[in-house]
C-alpha cells in the first residue's frame, strides 16, 4: 500500500460521499451561539462566574450540535451510495472502545480551538485546564480498545461509509488506585456528571432474548422461545473526521428489561422482586470485563457479547431492507467485522435471523454470512482463545447452539471429503472440543475462534510476524485448509490524537519545517529524513522534549510528591502489566542499576527516571504482585540517599488514555520488551516513536516493522528472538543457568528473595522468585544480560544529546506507515471491499 494508493481510496470514498463543506467563519458564529446558549442553559439563574466543568459542558454541547448536523449529513450520503459503490458499510464490533475524552478531538476536528480558547478566556479559563475536567470514557481494556478508537477516527477521515457498534457500560474499566503499594479497584463513574457526547436513540431499540427453548414447526422450521426477554436501545456517539465533514458514528446499546417491573410483587410490597429483572438487565451494562472466575461472571459476559451481537444485527438487518428491500445482496453490501472473538457468535446470530426469522434457506444464509463477516485475531496465547462450555450456551442461547452444530457438521463434512482418514485434523479444526483442553475441567466447550475463521472471509492478524506466526501456530490446519483466506494488516494509530493533540508543541515544529500534511498522510513525516543532521531542526525536537518533560515530572510530583529531574533520562514503560508485556525485566534493571550505583557512586552515570504505569487484571495475582513490587523498589531506591537523581523509579496510578498523552510525548526511550513472539502487534510502542521516544525492544510485535521502516540501527534492539524462543523451549529451558553464570542477577534475585525491599519480609515475593526460577515461561532470565547490556548503550548515547537528537528526528520520520488510515486503507483493499469477496 502506497500513498498514492491511499490518496486514491479516499478519492473514491469522496466520489460516492461528497457534502459540501461550510465556511469557517459561518461555523465560527455558530459555534459561538451555540456555546452561549448551552452555557446559558447550564447557568440556568446563577449569576456565579462558570466552573470549568461547566464551560467543558457548555462547550462538548455546542460541538455536538454541530457535529450532530454533520452526522445527519453523513447518513443520507453514505444511504445514497447504491448498488455501484465500491465499498461495503462496514459494521466494526468491538466489546471494548478506549476513547478517552473527546473534547479536544473535536475542536481539533472543526478548527474551532482559538474561538473556544477565546470564549474560555472571556470567562477567565485557559482552555487545557477546562478540556482536563471531562472524563475519561474508559471503556476498554488495553490496545485492542485503543486500536478500535483509533480506527473510528480514520473511518471519518477517510470517509468510509461505517458503523462501530460496542456496549454502553456504566463503569466501564476499574479505576485504579494505589494503596500501600497495592492496586485496589473502584468503579470508574465516568457518567457520574453527565455525558454530553451521547445521543439516545429511543427510536432504536430491538429485543434481545436469553434462555428458553427451541420449538420445531410443522413446516420442519424451528423457533427460539427465550424465557426472558431484554431491550437494547441505542446511545450513539459521534466522533469527527479532522479535513471533511464526514462524522462515524459508534453505536452502543443499554439494555432494559421488556417488562420494568414485576407490578404483583410490588404491589406485595416486595421491592426487591418486582426490580428483580430490571436490576437483571442493567447489570449487563454495568462493567466491562467482569471478573470471569466465577461461573455467574462468565455468564454475565455471555449475554454482553450476545446483547452487542443481536442488537448490532437486528439494526443492520434493518438498515439493509430501509436502503435496498431485499436481503439477497446483504452479504455484498454489508461487511461485519469482528474485533478479536468477543464477538463471535455474530455469524451464528445472523444465520439464526436470516433463517429463523426472514425464511431464508441455509445456503443462501451461509453464502451471506460469509461473504459478510471478517475476523481480527489478537492474541497467540492458547489460554487467552476464548471458549464457552457448551452447557453455558446451551442454557442461554439453545438454538444459536443448534446453529453452531449445524454449522460444525457441514464443515466436518466438506473436511472429510477433502481429507479422507483424517481424524485428527477434524477433531483439532472443530467447532466444539469434546475432550476438555487447557482449563476446560473435561466439559465440552465452543471454540470461538474456530467458529470466526469457518465463518469468514478474511482472518487477518494485525503485524507481520504475528500474522506468520498465526499461520504457523496455532491456526496452521485452517491455514492449510483455507490459504487463501488468511492475511496480514499491520497496526497503525490515528496521528491526530497521538501526535497534533497531544503534542501540539512537536506538531508546529513538524508544520514549520515538512508542512501540515502529515495529519492526513502520515507518510509525509519521510521529509523530515533530510533533515535530522540539521543542528536547528535537532534543538527543536531536544527542546519541545524538555518542556514536555517539565510537565510531566510536575504531574510527578502533584500525584506522588516525588521530584524527578527532567534533565534525566525518561525511560517509560505504560501498558496493561502483564507477565508477558515483562514490566518485571524492567524492574530488575532498575534493582541491576541501583546496587550498581550504591556499590559506585562516583562513576560517570546517566541519571534516569524509570516511569512505570499499568493496570492489572482484577483476578491477576502474579500481575499485582509486580506492580506491588514497584512501589516497593520505587520507595527503596528514591528516598536512598547515595542514588539522589541517579535514579528514580515512580508508578503512575490509573493509566489510561488522557494519561498517556501526557506522558508520551515526555518519553525518552519507549520500552516495548515482549518476550519474543507474545506481543501480537503493540499500538503504545508506535505512539512513543513517532512523539521521538528511542525504543529498546526485543524483536516481537510491530517493533521488527518499526525497526525496518526508520533503519534497526536506530532502535535498541536485544534478546532472544522467536526461533531462538522456540529452540530453546524445545530443548529443555532452565532459567537457574543464566542466574548462576551472571553475578548481577544473582544479586538481584537475592535482593528480592531476601526481603530488601519488603523490610524483611521474604514472603512476600516468593512466588515471583519461585517462578523466575522455576519454569519462567517469559524467559526473564535468559534476556537479563542482553538487557541490561543495551540500556548500557542507552546510557552512552544520552550522554551525546545531539547524537540521541538525530536519533529521534530519524524515529519519527520512519513512522509515516503506522497511521491508522494506512491500517484501514488495507483493511477496505483487502478485507471489505467488494473486490475481497473473489
Ligand atoms: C496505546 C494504548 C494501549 C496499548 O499499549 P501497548 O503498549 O501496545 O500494549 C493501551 N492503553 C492505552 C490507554 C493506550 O493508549
Amino acid at each position: 500500500m502506497t500513498a498514492s494508493a491511499l490518496h486514491a481510496i479516499k478519492a473514491r470514498f469522496k466520489s460516492v460521499t461528497t457534502m459540501n463543506d461550510k465556511p469557517q467563519s459561518e461555523m465560527q458564529a455558530q459555534l459561538q451561539a451555540q456555546f452561549k446558549a448551552a452555557l446559558q442553559r447550564e447557568l440556568s439563574q446563577s449569576t456565579q462566574a462558570p466552573s470549568r466543568e461547566t464551560l467543558m459542558r457548555a462547550a462538548a454541547s455546542a460541538c455536538r450540535e454541530l457535529l450532530s448536523q454533520r452526522w445527519a449529513a453523513t447518513q443520507a450520503a453514505d444511504a445514497q451510495r447504491g448498488e455501484q459503490a465500491p465499498v461495503r458499510r462496514v459494521h466494526y464490533l468491538s466489546m471494548e472502545f478506549l476513547m478517552g475524552r473527546a473534547l479536544g478531538n473535536a475542536i481539533a476536528a472543526l478548527g474551532l480551538d482559538e474561538t473556544l480558547r477565546e470564549a474560555f478566556a472571556a470567562q477567565g479559563q485557559a482552555l487545557p485546564d477546562v478540556l482536563e475536567r471531562e472524563h475519561d470514557a474508559a471503556l476498554g481494556n488495553g490496545g485492542l480498545g485503543r486500536l478500535a478508537a483509533c480506527f473510528l477516527d480514520s473511518f471519518a477521515e477517510l470517509g468510509l461509509p461505517s458503523f462501530g457498534y460496542g456496549l454502553r457500560y456504566e463503569y466501564g474499566m476499574f479505576a485504579q488506585a494505589i494503596q500501600d503499594g497495592r492496586q485496589v479497584e473502584a468503579p470508574d463513574d465516568w457518567l457520574a456528571l453527565g455525558n454530553a457526547w451521547e445521543v439516545p436513540r429511543p427510536e432504536l431499540r430491538y429485543p434481545v432474548g436469553f434462555g428458553g427453548r427451541v420449538v420445531a414447526e410443522a413446516d420442519g422450521s424451528r423457533h427460539w422461545q427465550p424465557a426472558e426477554q431484554l431491550l437494547a436501545q441505542a446511545v450513539d456517539f459521534i466522533v469527527p473526521a479532522h479535513h471533511s465533514e464526514r462524522v462515524s458514528t459508534l453505536r452502543q446499546w443499554q439494555a432494559s428489561a421488556a417488562k420494568p417491573i414485576d407490578f404483583n410483587a410490588f404491589c406485595r410490597g416486595d421491592y426487591a422482586a418486582a426490580a428483580q429483572h430490571r436490576v437483571a438487565a442493567q447489570a449487563i451494562n454495568w462493567v466491562l470485563y467482569p471478573d470471569d472466575s466465577t461461573d455467574a461472571g462468565r455468564e454475565l459476559r455471555l449475554k454482553q457479547e450476545a446483547l452487542l451481537v443481536s442488537a448490532s444485527l437486528q439494526d443492520l438487518i434493518a438498515r439493509h431492507l430501509r436502503e435496498f428491500g431485499t436481503l439477497h445482496n446483504l452479504g455484498k453490501r454489508n461487511a461485519i467485522h469482528l474485533n478479536d472473538t468477543h464477538p463471535a457468535l455474530a455469524p451464528a446470530e445472523l444465520m439464526r435471523l436470516l433463517l429463523d426469522q426472514h425464511g431464508l434457506q441455509w445456503d443462501e444464509a451461509w453464502a451471506i454470512t460469509r461473504d459478510a463477516v471478517s475476523y481480527t485475531n489478537h492474541t497467540l496465547m492458547p489460554e487467552a482463545l476464548e471458549k464457552w462450555p457448551l452447557q453455558m450456551i446451551e442454557a442461554l442461547l439453545p438454538r444459536h447452539l443448534e446453529i453452531i452444530f449445524e454449522i460444525n457438521q457441514r464443515f466436518m463434512d466438506e473436511l472429510r471429503q477433502r481429507f479422507p482418514g483424517d481424524e485428527a485434523l477434524m477433531s483439532r479444526v472443530s467447532l466444539i472440543e469434546e475432550d476438555g483442553g487447557y482449563g476446560s475441567g473435561g466439559e465440552r466447550r465452543v471454540r470461538m475462534a474456530h467458529l470466526a475463521i469457518v465463518a469468514s472471509h478474511r482472518v487477518n492478524g494485525v503485524a507481520a510476524l504475528h500474522s506468520e506466526l498465526m499461520v504457523q501456530t496455532i491456526f496452521a490446519d485452517y491455514a492449510r485448509i483455507w490459504p487463501e483466506r488468511f492475511h496480514n494488516v499491520t497496526n497503525g494509530v490515528t496521528p491526530r490524537r497521538w501526535l497534533q493533540q497531544c503534542n501540539p508543541q512537536l506538531a508546529a515544529v513538524l508544520d514549520r519545517h515538512i508542512g501540515q500534511g502529515w495529519r492526513q498522510d502520515l507518510s509525509e513525516l519521510a521529509k523530515l529524513k533530510g533533515l535530522a543532521k540539521d543542528a536547528a531542526v535537532v534543538q527543536q525536537f531536544l527542546g519541545v522534549k524538555r518542556a514536555n518533560k517539565e510537565r510531566l515530572a510536575a504531574l510527578i510530583r502533584r500525584e506522588l510528591g516525588v521530584a524527578v529531574n527532567p534533565d534525566s533520562l525518561f525511560d517509560v514503560q505504560i501498558k496493561r502489566i502483564h507477565e508477558y508485556k515483562r514490566q518485571l525485566l524492567n524492574i530488575l534493571h532498575v534493582i541491576a542499576r541501583y546496587q550498581a550505583i550504591v556499590a559506585n557512586p562516583q562513576a560517570n552515570w546517566t541519571p534516569r527516571t524509570v516511569v512505570i504505569a499499568g493496570k492489572a487484571a482484577s483476578a491477576y495475582f502474579m500481575a499485582k504482585l509486580i506492580i506491588q513490587l514497584a512501589h516497593d523498589v520505587g520507595r527503596v531506591v528514591n528516598s536512598d540517599p547515595r542514588v539522589g537523581d541517579k535514579l528514580k523509579l515512580v508508578f503512575l496510578p490509573n493509566y489510561g488514555v488522557s494519561l498517556a498523552e501526557t506522558i508520551i510525548p515526555a518519553a525518552d526511550l519507549s520500552e516495548q520488551i515482549s518476550t519474543a513472539g507474545t506481543e501480537a502487534s503493540g499500538t503504545g510502542n508506535m505512539k512513543f516513536a513517532m512523539n521521538g521516544a528511542l525504543t529498546i525492544g526485543t524483536w516481537d510485535g510491530a517493533n521488527i516493522e518499526m525497526a525496518e521502516a526508520m533503519g534497526v540501527e536506530n532502535m535498541f534492539v536485544f534478546g532472544l528472538r522467536t526461533d531462538a524462543v522456540a529452540r530453546i523451549k524445545a530443548l529443555g529451558y532452565d532459567p537457574r543457568l543464566h542466574v548462576e553464570e551472571n553475578k548481577q542477577l544473582q544479586a538481584v534475585i537475592d535482593a528480592i528473595a531476601t526481603g530488601q525491599f519488603s523490610a524483611g519480609d521474604t514472603a512476600r515475593y516468593r512466588p515471583l522468585v519461585d517462578k523466575l526460577l522455576g519454569s519462567d515461561p517469559y524467559m526473564l532470565m535468559a534476556d537479563f544480560a542482553d538487557y541490561v547490556a543495551t540500556q548500557a548503550r542507552v546510557d552512552a548515547l544520552y550522554q551525546d544529546q545531539a547524537a540521541w537528537g538525530e536519533r529521534a528526528v530519524l524515529n519519527v520520520a520512519g513512522m509515516g506507515w503506522f497511521s491508522a488510515d494506512r491500517t484501514i486503507a488495507e483493511y477496505v483493499e483487502r478485507v471489505w471491499s467488494v473486490k475481497s469477496l473473489g
